[in-house]
């Protein structure tokens, strides 16, 4: 195993965290964002809000000058905001894709610079089963995480020869604050969709995420991979 300088958008919590604390506990050298600027033990924890490049950028500059080029990047923050489409308003949509969409483009687009120098990167951006399959009530979410499927592609296309793979994690139904803010009724109806009858933990995901940035998966990219209890099964 290389140890190389990740960085985990949105890792103070979830499956942001857990993906941060499974690289920490392989060696690797990981900062975090959050808009607080808490984060796990051994992490790096800069302040950095992903709808602002500007900060953004001062993130990316902190921690390149105390970890080095970043070589591994996690677009992970991602908010929701759902309600039926009738309801939705012109704010709810452009709120959920600014953060979940906007926020990993201009995540990726600075990520790539260190990476074309270095000829070397691991793109991964979280996006959800529900980009694929759809979701009542989340027009403006489906939208954004779908939207990353074409980003990590035209990367693939773009960036492909120089040693960079980028490819999007969709989990399914995940243990977190996000899942928990769903009622009752939602989640039981969700469960039982879902062929493993179970939700996921954050770590169910955290190393798939591990193995898709590490050495071994240098020949994949452009690819989704769900983790997803088979809910998403031939989308
Ligand atoms: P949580 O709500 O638990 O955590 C969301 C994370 O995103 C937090 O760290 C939050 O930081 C960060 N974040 C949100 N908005 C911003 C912003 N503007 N700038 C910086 N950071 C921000 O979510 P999960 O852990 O459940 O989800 C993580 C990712 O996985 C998301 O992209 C989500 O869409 C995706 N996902 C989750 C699923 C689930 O079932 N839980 C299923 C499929 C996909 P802060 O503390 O500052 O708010």
């Amino acid at each position: 195993m290389t140890p190389r300088t990740v960085l985990v958008t949105g890792g103070n919590r979830g499956i942001g965290r857990a993906i941060a604390q499974s690289f920490l506990d392989a060696g690797h050298r990981v900062a975090i964002t959050s808009r607080d600027g808490s984060g796990p033990e051994g992490a790096l924890a800069v302040a950095a809000d992903v709808t602002d490049a500007a900060s953004i950028d001062a993130a990316f500059t902190q921690i390149e000058a105390e970890l080095g080029p970043i070589e591994v990047v996690v677009a992970n923050a991602g908010i929701t905001r759902d309600t039926l489409l009738m309801r939705m308003s012109e704010q709810d949509f452009t709120d959920v894709v600014d953060t979940n969409l906007g926020g990993a483009f201009r995540v990726v687009q600075r990520a790539s610079k260190g990476m074309l120098r270095k000829k070397w990167g691991r793109i991964v951006l979280i996006s959800s089963v529900v980009g694929l399959y759809g979701g009542p009530g989340q027009v403006n979410y489906a939208a954004s995480k779908a939207g990353l499927v074409g980003i990590a592609r035209s990367i693939t296309r773009e960036l492909g020869s120089r040693g960079i793979t980028a490819n999007v994690v969709a989990p399914g139904f995940i243990e977190t604050d996000m899942t928990a803010a769903l009622d009752d009724a939602t989640q039981a109806e969700y469960k039982q969709a879902i062929p493993a009858g179970r939700y996921g933990s954050p770590e169910e995901i955290a190393g798939v995420v591990r193995w898709i940035a590490s050495d071994e998966a240098a020949y994949i990219s452009g690819a989704v991979i769900p983790v997803d209890g088979g809910l998403g099964m031939g989308h």
